[in-house]
């Protein structure tokens, strides 16, 4: 046999092995019962795959429908005309055309902040969670690195590298003793978790921003999943309550949910132009990585300037309008709520069924089971959208209702 070394992985942070051999199974069998894997073209808010099969997503992440919005999709022919190339490769640091100025000044005006761009949300937390851990953005202190437990794969695939600048740690959902715990033993601490989670849930930011305010605690906020859905002009959940808006929180959002373009903005406050300057140098794919082409950057612009007029508050109306007709008819546990993801719990056993039928009837609600999720907590994940109309949420309602969900007992009054 050969005496050359068989490497033993360290496994401290992630397991492809464990990771492909759940996942893997999942979605074969997601694929096989039609509800994954599927190719349909989009006209009207209505898609149809190739033999004819017509059908409402009703897991789209596009909330307000702004990604097919008139104005959208002209601001991103009107931005490639005027500024006449997609993009200039070379990094911005070195030379830029002023594209990425124009859509920073306009988002930083829109939300209160200065904004650094990215192409992804997922790219933003790559390149800046490293620097958070080394120190390079926040006070100079390397801070112990707090994951939690339920923190999007985006933010949770930076430990690695993060456990290379300084210590990481994850704990429990929304753990404030344990931070506390952290923050009485460690000179700083930074948290990193979900604005809104994928699962229908807010972040205690206001119990938060009291360790942030006693103990210097830093929180790193993705808030993908409620900028533009929520608050005053889309500003988002997290800069709607956080009150601590200076060096100590950091907000991520990908423009490409409600927001309804592409990219993401790095929301920051209390930070000097030396620090956006190594953001831009040295946050990752942010500096040697293609940015937020001119297309989206005109798309951008038109969004953020439909975001100044009524019309947003028009659409978050209609999108609330509909997650209220939804919880009229089937109970949920994010029942009440006003977040447009709603889980409709089946068993493990009859969930891939039941999406079955709901997709034959002309819906496609993505299924989540064992091994994907905990045993017993297997669903149906419906989101509301601005523009799904009453008819098609009425008659979602009662297909799953007939494949098992649970009718709602009474009309609910609406939490906000
Ligand atoms: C959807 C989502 C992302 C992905 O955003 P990209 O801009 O596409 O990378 C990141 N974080 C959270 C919390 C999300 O929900």
């Amino acid at each position: 046999m050969s005496d050359r070394v068989a490497i033993t992985p360290p496994h401290r942070y992630r397991n492809n092995d464990k990771a492909i051999g759940v996942g893997n199974a999942f979605w074969d069998m997601s694929e096989q019962n039609g509800l994954a894997g599927i190719v349909a073209e989009l006209r009207d808010g209505v898609l149809t795959t190739p033999d004819g099969h017509e059908f409402v997503n009703f897991t789209c992440c596009s909330y307000l429908d702004l990604d097919s919005h008139p104005k959208v999709i002209e601001g991103a022919v009107a931005a490639l005309r005027r500024y006449g190339v997609l993009d200039h490769c070379i990094p911005r640091s070195r030379v830029q055309i002023p594209a990425l100025l124009e859509l920073e000044s306009s988002l930083g005006e829109l939300f209160g902040a200065d904004v650094v761009s990215a192409i992804s949300a997922g790219v933003a937390s790559a390149g800046l969670l490293p620097l958070l851990a080394s120190g390079h953005l926040g006070n100079g202190t390397r801070p112990l690195m707090v994951f939690d437990k339920n923190c999007h794969v985006s933010m949770a695939g930076a430990k690695p590298t993060c456990a290379d600048e300084t210590e990481v740690v994850v704990c429990e959902h929304h753990d404030l003793g344990f931070l506390e715990d952290m923050c009485k033993r460690y000179q700083r601490v930074c948290y990193v978790i979900d604005g809104a989670d994928s699962l229908g849930g807010y972040a205690p930011v206001l119990e938060l921003a009291e360790l942030q305010e006693r103990y210097g605690m830093q929180v790193y906020y993705d808030d993908s999943h409620s900028v533009s859905a929520y608050g005053e002009r889309g500003i988002g959940y997290v800069r709607t309550h956080c009150p601590v808006l200076d060096e100590r929180t950091i907000t991520v959002a990908t423009l490409n949910k409600a927001f309804g373009t592409s990219g993401a903005a790095i929301l920051l406050d209390g930070y000097d132009k030396k620090t956006l300057r190594v953001i831009e140098r040295f946050a990752g794919a942010l500096c040697y990585s293609q940015p937020v082409n001119t297309a989206a950057v005109g798309a951008s612009l038109a969004s953020a300037q439909i975001h100044r007029t009524d019309e947003l508050t028009a659409l978050q109306h209609r999108m609330h309008a509909n997650i209220e007709l939804f919880d009229r008819f089937v109970a949920t546990a994010q029942s009440g709520t006003t977040y447009p993801i709603r889980v409709v719990p089946m068993s493990d056993e009859t969930v891939i069924a039941a999406g079955r039928q709901v997709f034959e009837a002309g819906f496609y609600v993505s299924p989540v089971f064992f091994p994907i999720v905990a045993r017993g907590t297997a669903g149906l994940r419906v989101m509301l959208r601005a523009g799904q109309t009453e008819e098609q949420v009425r008659a979602l309602c009662a297909v799953l209702v007939e494949v098992g969900a649970q009718p709602a007992a009474a009309p609910l009054e609406v939490v906000r």
